[in-house]
């Protein structure tokens, strides 16, 4: 297939390894554990040495099949599932941050990322919350200890957005980490990779499900980090037949998902991927929708204020256009004062 488009790539690259009998779906494996003809082929699979399935919370047949779709649509070269947005979250910071570590977080954030830096924050990670819709608060913030950026593409749910391509080129330049959840757009409006993210972390509960019937959370490497030079990636995983592109993934496989066991679950897995099926579908209309109620609002008489990308007004208007295919479809806007919201 050349070029297909970006429902074409969801839908096929989740069969890419074949599924049982020609199935359209990925069936939904649920055993825990794996058996092998010989002892020996078991103790490869544990040992690293050989692909295969060991023990349901590091790795499952159907969450693969999901994990490689995300890869896809998100054209990194790995993903690691979660059983939510949070666990995901909580994952890639434990698993490649350590203590004394500097973390420089866009202070315009979904409260409970906001309420996880906290914690990490007691727990001897150094946090800074900056507004990051100016690049240069980034790099005023950096410090020798600095190792990783956060942002939220469009943040929830004030919808300022992140000056994203300026804060990536820093990042680049100073060999920083540069996560950015991508949740409120998924990758069907942006790709994180296109601004030189290393990391897109995504709310599969979200958009990518679709269908608000099962939670998922997903971690995916860019391929653009150079996890060989970074401090945090322990030897253990730096040894063939890992390339070191797939150094982070592994850390986070092994340290973020089997030690904190936040698994995905397969039948969540299956029902994330069929729901991704119509992301484009149910983006297009949700972002249509979202900016006629957002017109509307903005002319109402007992609104004072409209949050949207999408409205001239938005203060990173034009900086939505540039980044995203549609300007999302979050809005949300504040009451004139007279107005009793439960009356
Ligand atoms: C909902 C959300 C999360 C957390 O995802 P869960 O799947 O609910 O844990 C993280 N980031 C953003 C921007 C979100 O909207």
């Amino acid at each position: 297939m050349k070029n297909p488009g970006f429902t074409t790539t969801s839908i096929h690259s989740d069969r890419l390894g074949k599924p049982e009998h020609g199935s359209l779906h990925k069936p939904i494996h649920t055993s825990i554990a794996f058996g092998y003809e010989k002892a020996e082929d078991l103790a490869a699979v544990f040992q690293g040495t050989a692909k295969g399935y060991a023990y349901a919370r590091q790795a499952n047949p159907t969450v693969s099949a999901l994990e490689l779709k995300i890869t896809a649509m998100e054209q990194g070269v790995a993903s690691v599932c979660f059983s939510t947005g949070m666990a995901a979250m909580a994952a890639a910071f434990t698993a490649l941050l350590r203590k004394g570590d500097h973390i420089i977080s866009s202070s315009f954030l979904f409260g409970n990322t906001n309420s996880l830096l906290n914690t990490l924050a007691g727990i001897g990670i150094d946090v800074t919350f900056v507004d990051a819709t100016d690049a240069q608060r980034v790099e005023e913030a950096i410090k020798p200890a600095t190792r990783m950026v956060l942002v939220e593409t469009i943040a929830n749910p004030a919808t300022q957005v992140a000056d994203m391509a300026r804060i990536g080129a820093i990042c680049q330049a100073k060999g920083l980490i540069y996560v950015v959840d991508n949740t409120l757009t998924s990758p069907y409006l942006f790709l994180p990779k296109s601004v030189k993210a290393s990391l897109s972390i995504n709310s599969l509960s979200k958009y990518f499900g679709g269908h608000g019937n099962a939670l998922g959370g997903s971690v995916t490497d860019t391929g653009l980090f150079d996890w060989a030079a970074f401090p945090n990636i322990l030897d253990i995983y730096k040894v063939p037949p890992t390339h070191p592109t797939m150094y982070a993934m592994l850390q986070l496989r092994k340290k973020g998902l089997r030690d904190f066991g936040g698994t995905l679950a397969p039948e969540a897995a299956h029902v994330l991927s069929v729901g991704s099926e119509t992301l484009a579908l149910r983006m297009d209309r949700a972002c249509g929708n979202a900016s006629r109620i957002a017109l509307f609002l903005s002319t109402h008489r007992r609104v004072k204020a409209v949050h949207y990308p999408g409205l001239n007004s938005h203060p990173q208007n034009s900086l939505a256009k540039e980044l995203f295919k549609r300007p999302g479809a979050l809005l949300s806007f504040v009451l004139a004062d007279s107005v009793d919201p439960f009356a």
